[in-house]
């Protein structure tokens, strides 16, 4: 029998991923793992669907976001997991990231107008893989960057990001702010755990002084192609505060096809404590 491991940390196509999230618990399978959480950018349209195809895979499937924020200036990513699927301040928040996207994505699309490299909004769209058109779909920045690619504007959508889109370049939007304390505190208040994600992603060391003074109940601490010795210091600090370490691969599909599903993970002790939350936060037949 193979060791149980669980992906914690993964995008379907309901925000910037390129499988489904039916493909995405077919290949889970494929992959070998027991236990799945999909993380996708302030959506959780992912969970309508998919808890009968992760029985009938015999994967355990957990609640999870990746709520984008902000901290002063810095743009912050933060994991919510085994929080109620129902709670109505996660799902208004997530409606708000949704109208925080359109008025970005719209600015970056007149940024880029203005530098001579229009693009219009059914441009981006066509290049998010739409299931269906009814749903509201998280669009993010590579979405822009593959319709870039396809209008022959850049070669990848590393080049994308380095030339235009990435923080601080000549077509970033920031758009408007959504703090980490109420993103923390709308992932307590459905009941779920708030974790720092990637913090080995993290360049700004004030920055990362200040988010481990904030009421996280954890950080990734294993994460997608790092290697394993860069992960110590962040297990170590976790373990000092007793914080839960979760691992994931952040896996996009083609759109970062380095990056194969089930690379990073955690163990069934640590699953385990994610899974009895969410089977007490969700009362749902799964
Ligand atoms: P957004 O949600 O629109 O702010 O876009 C953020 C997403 O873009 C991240 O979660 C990554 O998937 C992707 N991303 C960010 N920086 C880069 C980069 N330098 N190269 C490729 N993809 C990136
Ligand atoms: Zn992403
Ligand atoms: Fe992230
Ligand atoms: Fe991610």
């Amino acid at each position: 029998m193979t060791a149980f491991r669980a992906d914690l940390h993964c995008h379907t196509t309901c925000s910037d991923g390129s499988l489904t999230p039916k493909e995405t618990i077919v290949l889970a399978k494929q992959q070998g793992l027991s236990g799945l959480s999909i993380t996708d950018h302030d959506s959780i349209d992912a969970y309508e669907e998919t808890f009968p195809a992760a029985k009938e895979a015999g994967i355990s499937l957990i609640s999870g976001i990746e709520f984008s924020a902000m901290f002063a200036e810095n743009s912050v990513h933060i994991l919510g997991y085994s929080f109620d699927l129902n709670n109505q301040s996660l799902r208004e928040l997530c409606l708000k990231h949704i109208q925080r996207r359109e008025e970005r994505n719209r600015a970056m699309l007149e940024l880029l107008n203005a530098q001579g490299m229009p693009l219009t909004q059914e441009d981006v769209l066509a290049c998010a893989s739409i299931v269906s058109l009814e749903k509201k779909r998280v669009i993010g920045r590579p979405h822009i960057a593959l319709a870039l690619i396809k209008k022959g504007y850049v070669d990848t959508v590393q080049n994308a990001f380095r030339l235009y889109l990435g923080e601080g370049r000549s077509c970033y939007f920031r758009g408007d702010p959504i703090s980490v304390d109420e993103t923390i505190s709308v992932i307590h208040g459905a009941g779920g755990f708030a974790i720092i994600a990637h913090p080995h992603l993290i360049k700004n060391e004030a920055l990362v002084g200040k988010l481990l003074g904030m009421n996280f109940d954890g950080l990734e601490g294993y994460y997608s192609l790092i290697p394993p010795k860069k992960h110590d210091r962040w297990i170590k600090i976790a373990k000092n505060r007793s914080w839960i370490i979760t691992g994931g691969s952040d896996f996009h599909g083609d759109i970062k096809s380095n990056i194969p599903l089930g690379c990073s993970g955690v163990d069934e002790e640590t699953f385990r404590i994610l899974e009895d939350q969410f089977k007490k936060m969700n009362s749902f037949p799964r």
